[in-house]
């Protein structure tokens, strides 16, 4: 595609390169350039409206263009603009998001610890742990387990926690203190004739195996997303975390529950972990705790955690660990605006409101007879889609769904022959039902 001299489309090609992008086929194909926001849709250059069916990256949780995110931004810009938490250093914004969320958490927690995206909390918690296991004297208590499918970022750490190929393909990772084990997805992973629920007691085994062959001494950690976003929606089968659970409490391994996208509401409670019923040692939390205005993350720990980590630090005379934007003072103030609003309009109850139609919608969908699998949560879902009945390649199918839809007014996510579907979490019944309209004609005209 060519375009106009000068142009944003021809000066992105220039310039930039972007993440999970083909490069050379950008330089064919040229960038989609978002201008504005409003409510559920976003506008490109030429005008062209869109249903933002994936809150941007699952995370932008109040739509696009709430003005008090804004202005709660642009009050604390001329209060304090910057500021740092090293150093024994503070300020209110921290201070309270810190104890916001501690009060928030499902379970009990000491600490919150900020950091600026995702990748970097968990890369942080890994840091923790490592750091905790030697305050322990447990030197050796420093490999990590995560799932096949798992997503939890793209630092050397966090990108070695994912389990896909293309964070590790070419970047010589996973690093080999992290191991995978079985990824918890019953239609592909279960065996013939097995039930979900011994499907669940045997990804307990085989976590349990994994342990006992890596000696459980030298195992200090379980990461994991309540429900498995990136990897393809893969909600957890009934009985799962009932079985994993006692495996972590029994070796004594800390749980981190990695609650990117499904922190703030995304499953139908505030967190995936309440949901499930899980009972983690460290949480991470980002995207919808700002709903991404401003990019900011957090570490909630236990005392479990904290205490060691304390007692280290005052050996040695510092947790030698900090960005500089750790707690900013602006992000934080718009993520404990972004919270205020969620309870001021009652977001999580529009959520429990409206994801049966979601859900029906999606499910729906699933219909078509090319579709595989309806998956999803609260406003969190994914249909899968056959390449194998098309006898095409991996991701073709997804990919061609991906552009009818984005060619109807309707931005969604393919991963591979996967379709996603993660809207901003005020999204009302209509504007569901425009999604999946556009959804079907475009599953109707390529498929
Ligand atoms: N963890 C989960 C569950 C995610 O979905 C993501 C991003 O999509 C991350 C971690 C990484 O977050 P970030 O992209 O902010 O580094």
């Amino acid at each position: 595609m060519s375009h106009l001299p000068n142009s944003l489309e021809a000066r992105d090609v220039a310039y930039q390169l972007h993440s999970y992008t083909d490069a050379r086929r950008h330089e064919e194909a040229g960038p989609l350039v978002i201008e504005r926001g409003e409510g559920v849709y976003v506008y490109d250059t030429s005008g062209k409206r869109y249903i933002e069916g994936m809150a941007g990256l699952w995370s932008v949780a109040l739509g696009f263009g709430e003005k008090r995110l804004a202005a709660a931004a642009a009050r604390q810009m001329e209060k304090l603009p910057y500021y740092h938490t090293f150093a024994h250093k503070s300020h209110a914004p921290s201070v309270e998001l810190a104890e916001k969320l501690v009060a928030m958490a499902p379970v009990p927690m000491s600490k919150a610890y900020f950091t600026n995206s995702g990748s970097e909390a968990n890369d942080t918690a890994i840091k923790m742990i490592w750091y905790r296991s030697n305050a322990l004297g447990q030197p050796e208590r420093k490999k990590i387990i995560s799932r096949v499918k798992g997503y939890h970022g793209v630092t050397i750490a966090s990108a070695s926690l994912t389990g896909l190929p293309n964070n590790h393909r070419s970047f010589d990772l996973p690093i080999d203190k992290v191991l995978h084990t079985t990824c918890p997805h019953y239609r592909t992973m279960a065996r013939p004739g097995e039930s979900e629920a011994d499907f669940a007691r045997r990804c307990a085994q085989d976590l349990e195996e994994l342990i006992l062959k890596e000696g459980p001494e030298t195992v200090a950690a379980f990461f994991a997303e309540p429900v498995m976003g990136a990897g393809g929606v893969i909600v957890p089968p009934q009985g799962y975390w009932e079985a994993i659970q006692p495996v972590l409490k029994k070796y004594d391994i800390l749980f981190v529950a990695d609650e990117v996208i499904c922190g703030f509401g995304r499953t139908g409670d505030a967190f995936g972990s309440t949901t499930y019923g899980l009972e983690p040692d460290m949480m991470t939390l980002s995207k919808q705790l700002s709903s991404s205005y401003l990019p900011i993350s957090a570490l909630l720990v236990n005392e479990k955690v904290y205490a060691p980590i304390a007692d280290e630090s005052h050996a040695i005379g510092t947790w030698g660990h900090g960005f500089t934007g750790s707690g900013h003072p602006v992000a934080a103030a718009v993520a404990l605006e972004n919270l205020k609003i969620m309870e001021e309009r009652d977001v999580l109850g529009h959520v429990r409101q409206v994801a049966p139609h979601f859900q029906a919608r999606l499910r729906a969908l699933a219909r078509h007879p090319l579709a595989v699998e309806a998956r999803g949560i609260g406003m969190l879902g994914a249909v899968e889609f056959s390449h194998e009945m098309l006898r095409d390649k991996p991701g073709a199918l997804g990919g061609r769904i991906f552009a009818a839809m984005q060619e109807k007014g309707l931005i969604a996510r393919n991963l591979y022959d996967t379709v996603a579907f993660c809207p901003p979490l005020i999204i009302s019944e209509d504007e569901i039902d425009a999604m999946f309209d556009m959804a079907e004609a475009a599953v109707a005209e390529v498929a």
